[in-house]
């Protein structure tokens, strides 16, 4: 960790700093690494709150206790070059005029800023819900979830009262998108043997997936909801849908009906909104408080400041849609952006950003999966492989972007 701060620069030098080491923010250090390797003068800097790398579309294994939370924790020592210099601090706001990152470690001058800091999970307002639910949005939060859950597993084994050890032994997931399939199919397809594990009959657990909307996983094909429904429902999966929380409390989920959904733990995946600072940043912001930016990437009426990640608002064209915060839109965002900042370096013309849909990919359960890849929709064992697969692409190219880099160790 260095604590170093950097004036601003005049002309096409000057210190590039990138707040945020998750998937755009770590690419675009990394593709930098490489493209500035005959500019040695260009300082460049990562910044971020740890000082590891999360692999976030990981995390539903680990709050099903099938990986370890420090498996989806990559050390940027690990793959940075020596030639990035990494602050680890906290960001708590922008100093627009002056060019200045905000953080505990000081003020941080740039020439060229980039803003990939994520997103956080969206509560809606709803009440009583940031306290009483869980959220998987971090390695952590994917530890506490699984900690919970033994936990409560732990409590109903002990109960003596059946119907409370039902609902001790109940895991609700409230948001039917990819994240709350992903870790209720997880979850359903480990939690017999753990109960089993610890004396109790397997079909005791039950997991809830608690969806606002007519179906899950909105905006797929419905031939690949279809098939997701299936397995979920072959793995017990409690599917129920057009149910609207509207409050949590010591309970349960009580939805706008008045029914209440009772159980041991409560976990929150029903969306995500841009970081609270950036609202107070006074760049312009659009839906969920996204940055809206040009075509460029670059922050609207700032053409210093580059946004990649869920934090840009990006419209496809194609579609007229708002592109959805995804890691492969991250990672291509990401790829844009570096090549600008190289261009603005060497004068060369900015590249207008285009998306390249490669296919959507759930897991659903520990072994089985749904994909939706060029117009063919599979579901099965395959999709769950597809998954694993590009996983472990993601975690090669980390290491071979860095191999790029003449200076690496
Ligand atoms: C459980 C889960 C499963 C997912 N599964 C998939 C999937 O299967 N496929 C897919 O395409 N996408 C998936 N996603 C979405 C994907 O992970 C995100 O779209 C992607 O991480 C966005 O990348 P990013 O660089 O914008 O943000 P992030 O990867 O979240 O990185 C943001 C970085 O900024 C840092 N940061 C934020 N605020 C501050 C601050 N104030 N100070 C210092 N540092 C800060 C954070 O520590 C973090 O390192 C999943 C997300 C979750 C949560």
């Amino acid at each position: 960790m260095e604590n170093a701060i950097s004036a601003p620069a005049a002309g096409k030098g000057g210190p590039i700093v990138v707040a945020g080491a998750g998937y755009a923010g770590l690419h675009i250090a990394l593709r930098l690494t490489a493209r500035l390797r005959d500019n040695t003068l260009v300082e460049l800097t990562l910044v971020d709150r740890h000082d590891y790398h999360q692999v976030l579309t990981e995390l539903p294994r680990v709050a099903g206790g099938t990986r370890a939370g420090g498996a989806v924790r990559i050390p940027l020592q690990d793959v940075l070059a020596e030639r990035v210099r990494f602050v680890q601090t906290e960001i708590s706001g922008f100093d627009l005029a002056g060019r200045r990152l905000l953080t505990g470690a000081g003020p941080i001058g740039w020439r060229w800023l980039v803003l990939a800091l994520g997103s956080r999970p969206d509560d809606f307002a709803i009440p009583g819900l940031a306290q009483r639910a869980l959220s998987v949005y971090s390695a952590s939060d994917a530890e506490l979830v699984w900690a919970a859950v033994s936990e409560a597993l732990d409590a109903a084994a002990a109960a003596a009262d059946p119907q409370r050890q039902r609902r001790l032994a109940t895991v609700v997931v409230g948001g039917g998108g990819a994240t709350g399939v992903e870790l209720a199919g997880e979850l359903a397809e480990v939690l017999p043997q753990v109960a089993r594990g610890r004396g109790q009959a397997p079909d005791r657990p039950a997991v809830l997936l608690v969806e606002a909307g007519p179906t899950i996983l909105a905006g797929s094909s419905p031939q690949l909801i279809d098939k997701a429904t299936r397995i979920l429902a072959d793995l017990g999966v409690q599917v129920r849908t057009n149910a609207v929380v509207a409050a949590a409390t010591e309970q349960g989920f009580r939805l706008t009906d008045g029914q209440l959904v009772e159980g041991g733990v409560f976990v929150w995946a029903g969306g995500v909104k841009a970081p609270e600072l950036v609202a107070d940043s006074g760049l312009p912001t659009g839906h969920n408080g996204r940055v809206k930016v040009d075509q460029y990437l670059r922050a609207l009426d700032h053409p210093e400041i580059y946004v990649a990640g869920d934090l840009a608002s990006v419209t496809d064209p194609r579609t007229g849609h708002v592109l959805p915060p995804l890691a492969q839109v991250a990672r291509e965002e990401g790829e844009t952006v570096a090549r600008n900042l190289a261009a603005e370096l060497t004068g060369r013309p900015l590249e207008a950003f285009t998306f390249h849909d490669k296919g959507f990919v759930v897991s659903v359960g520990t072994r089985r999966g749904v994909a939706d890849i060029a117009g063919i929709t599979a579901g099965g064992r395959a999709a769950h492989l597809l998954k694993d697969a590009i996983e472990w692409e993601y975690r090669q190219s980390v290491t071979h972007l860095r191999e790029w880099d003449p200076l690496a160790r």
